[in-house]
């Protein structure tokens, strides 16, 4: 993890020049024969843009989001995320890489903002859902927790972290927590930041949409729980509850999951395809490669601030697999 002003100057520089270093770097690696592919996990798309050394998941603002897809659009083959290790696999020498555009959560702005880019676009592209607000507006905890910071309330009392600890050590501070604690603090969560918004969340119809327009979805588990800490009956229920009722919502069976905070390791992984995904993604960052678990499948977080550091960081990644 970069620091923030490493990473702010890393994000400056390569707004300026990353397509013309990426350009070069993505070129030689399409001469080589290399079976490599890049998936992308966003979340938020929407106006204005966010802070990203203030907020958890600040959105991504909508005219870099559509530079980002077009780019990718020109340079790569876009392909739904199930399809990612396949393309992978069956490139040759002188194809472009495939790349699977993702998104996780159940956010509004995926109807409202990223579906209508992706589509002028032509992009296919794969929502990750845990079909928590399927019937009615939900907001998970770190929606709960930011709007308390940004409303500065005091939440040393909740016991998670410090005085003046900031909203990024909190979130850190519950991921660690077990599961149970996590609901328990949620709950203390939504007495600070008060009832839900009417539109928090996808309801069934706008998973239905999405799905009618083409999109992939992908289960992102009901509960949204860190994975590694779960009992073998805990996970086997996060990989099935609430699997059916998002099925229907789709009109399809899932066969790809975005493990949630990103995290899963070998027992994860076997948990998920005993519950039978055919694919699973963390957010580890890296090429996926026919070498790859395809149910632990790397992901590369996109740019918050250019087209030029997206660029350069899929390039990146290809090239890493070229050199193996
Ligand atoms: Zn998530």
């Amino acid at each position: 993890m970069l620091g923030g002003a490493r990473r702010r100057a890393r994000g400056a520089l390569l707004a300026a020049s990353g397509s013309a270093v990426a350009g070069p770097l993505e070129r030689a690696a399409r001469r080589s024969g290399a079976r490599a592919g890049v998936a992308l996990v966003y979340h938020r798309v929407g106006d204005p843009p966010g802070d990203l050394s203030r907020e958890l998941l600040p959105a991504l603002g909508s005219r870099l989001f559509a530079e980002q897809v077009r780019y990718l659009n020109d340079r790569y083959r876009l392909v739904p995320a199930s399809r990612l290790l396949e393309a992978a696999s069956e490139r040759r020498t002188g194809d472009p890489f495939p790349v699977a555009i993702t998104f996780d959560d159940d956010l509004r702005s995926h109807v409202v903002t990223a579906a209508p880019i992706l589509a002028r676009a032509g992009a296919p592209a794969t929502f990750f859902l845990t079909g928590a607000c399927l019937r009615g507006p939900h907001r998970f905890w770190w929606e709960r927790l930011q709007e308390a910071c940004d409303r500065g309330i005091d939440l040393s009392p909740l016991g998670i972290a410090g005085p003046g600890a900031d909203v990024h050590e909190l979130g850190r501070a519950v991921e660690a927590l077990p599961a149970r604690r996590i609901d328990e603090l949620d709950a203390a969560l939504r007495g600070l930041a008060g009832p839900d918004p009417e539109d928090a969340g996808l309801r069934a119809e706008h998973v239905a949409a999405l799905a009618a327009d083409g999109f992939e979805i992908g289960f992102h588990t009901r509960r949204h729980y860190p994975l590694l800490g779960l009992t073998a009956a805990a996970l086997d229920a996060a990989t099935a509850e609430g699997l059916a009722e998002l099925e229907e919502a789709a009109g399809a069976r899932l066969t790809t999951i975005a493990y949630p905070h990103g995290r899963a390791d070998g027992r994860v992984a076997g948990a998920a395809r005993a519950a039978g995904f055919g694919a699973g993604f963390t957010g580890a960052p890296g090429p996926v490669t026919p070498e790859s678990d395809p149910l632990l499948l790397c992901r590369v977080s996109p740019s918050y601030a250019s087209v030029g550091e997206l660029a350069v960081d899929v390039a990146l990644a290809v090239r890493s697999a070229v050199s193996r």
